[in-house]
């Protein structure tokens, strides 16, 4: 039996496939709209976002925000819900937001579980059925689609896949959507984690572990310099953490990935080149004579980072400025504005808070997310070639791709 056209199937009930449900219903109420979830408590990666605060967007969002897939693709996917079209929709399903620093919007509530309940509350009052302990296994295309799943088969005019990546498996996103894309005549760019702890290997990062401060971090493919990402580095005893961190992780392991000779240094002075900090040091030195290097150095940044930098340069840490040597002070300059940091691999996906790779953008209408490779199968969120810096990057794709395969959904005859 044919499927009835307007009988719509949602794989994976995370951010992307609920915006997707949503919006679909609300776009069209003539479409019955089924969304399917293995987990048998959807949406747990909303909970646990944002340190169960949900990061739910930011106050500016742009393609630059973005790796993987082009940016003129993201782009055109993101004018589908920008920020004041996602900030008035959290508004209208009872989660005002504020701002917090770097333009991040969270619920006025602070509560993570507010983002979720509202959401799954939206889709209850559109008339979206939600399925939990639903894993779909395989999903064939003929003159509609049929859907292998837990409960058993079930049929659909168009499918939408939201199966996410494979971060956070233990929340239901492990890869299996992948698979099912792949079925269905899609590739795939290979997957690493993204926002993932970095592991290092030199013991500069011991003594420091619980040590917060501004950084500038520069991935390095081939000897040049790739990417530059700013912001706060966390010490831990394994290795770096913290947004700087994080967004530098998707280089480094792309990199590994590519087989590029790839390395990572690490400033401590943001901005500043090594030609700048010697020439402040000389003034320093000239200003100050009576102070010891080790303490000029814990002025500027916390006093375990200025302990390991004196140790690490072969300082000594009692040496006073008269004292400082030119070779010292370059010494000391070049591993404050390019300390090579050993990087040994990430903390893998049980810890990385997104995943690179995916299926390709070009593989899909970025005005409809409509597959190029199987008509009626759209592909929205994570499991796309695309990964957001830290800040509800990622939401926001999760929200502007639902929309955007909503209308396309919608449009269809
Ligand atoms: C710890 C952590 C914190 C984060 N914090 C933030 C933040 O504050 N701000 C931000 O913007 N981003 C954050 N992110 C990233 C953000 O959560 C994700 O980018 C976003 O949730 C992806 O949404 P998605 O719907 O595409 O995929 P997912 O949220 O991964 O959802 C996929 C869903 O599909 C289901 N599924 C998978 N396969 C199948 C199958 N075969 N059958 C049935 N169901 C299936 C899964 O159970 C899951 O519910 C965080 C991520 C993590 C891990």
């Amino acid at each position: 039996m044919t499927p009835p056209a307007e009988h719509i199937a949602v794989v994976g009930a995370g951010a992307a496939g609920l915006a997707t449900a949503i919006f679909t219903r609300e776009l069209n109420p003539a479409r019955t709209v089924i969304l399917l979830d293995g987990a048998a408590r959807p949406g747990a990666k909303i909970l646990v976002s944002g340190g169960s605060r949900c990061n739910v967007t930011n106050t500016e969002v742009t393609a630059d925000d973005y790796w993987g897939g082009k940016r003129t693709i993201i782009r055109r996917v993101l004018r589908a819900l920008p920020v004041p079209s996602t900030i008035a929709f959290f508004e209208r399903i009872g989660v005002p937001l504020k701002e917090e620093g770097g333009g991040k919007l969270f619920p006025r509530s602070d509560r993570s579980r507010d983002v979720l309940d509202a959401l799954l509350r939206a889709a209850d009052d559109a008339g979206v059925t939600v399925s939990a302990s639903t894993r779909v296994h395989a999903v064939t295309a003929g003159s509609g689609f049929t859907l292998q799943t837990s409960r058993g088969p079930t049929e659909a005019g168009a499918v939408v896949l939201a199966t996410g990546g494979l971060s956070l498996p233990k929340t239901g996103s492990d890869g299996g959507g992948f698979g099912i894309a792949q079925s269905l005549g899609h590739s795939l760019v290979p997957p690493t984690p993204a926002l993932a702890p970095l592991m290092l290997s030199n013991g500069f990062h011991a003594s420091l572990s619980g040590v917060a401060h501004e950084a500038e971090l520069t991935v390095w493919y081939d000897g040049r310099a790739a990417e530059r990402l700013r912001g706060s580095l966390l010490w831990t005893h394994f290795g770096i953490s913290g947004p700087a961190a994080l967004d530098a992780s998707r280089h480094v392991l792309r990199g590994h990935l590519q087989g590029r000779r790839t390395a990572l240094s690490v400033s401590f002075v943001p901005g500043e080149s090594f030609d700048a900090v010697d020439v402040r040091w000389t003034a320093r030195a000239a200003a100050r004579p009576r102070t010891s290097v080790r303490n000029a150095l814990a002025e500027e940044l916390p006093a375990s980072v200025a302990d390991a930098l004196v140790a690490h340069a072969g300082i000594a840490s009692a040496t006073l400025l008269a004292d400082f040597s030119r070779t010292d002070r370059r010494r000391l300059a070049h591993a404050l504005t390019a300390l090579p940091l050993s990087v040994t691999g990430s903390r893998g996906y049980d810890y990385a808070e997104a995943t690179a790779g995916g299926v390709p953008l070009e593989e899909i209408d970025p005005s409809t997310m409509e597959s190029r490779k199987c008509p009626s199968l759209f592909l929205v969120g994570e499991m796309l070639d695309v990964d957001g810096r830290i800040g509800g990057f990622n939401f926001q794709w999760a929200w502007s791709s639902g929309r955007a395969a909503a209308e396309g959904i919608s449009r269809r005859r």
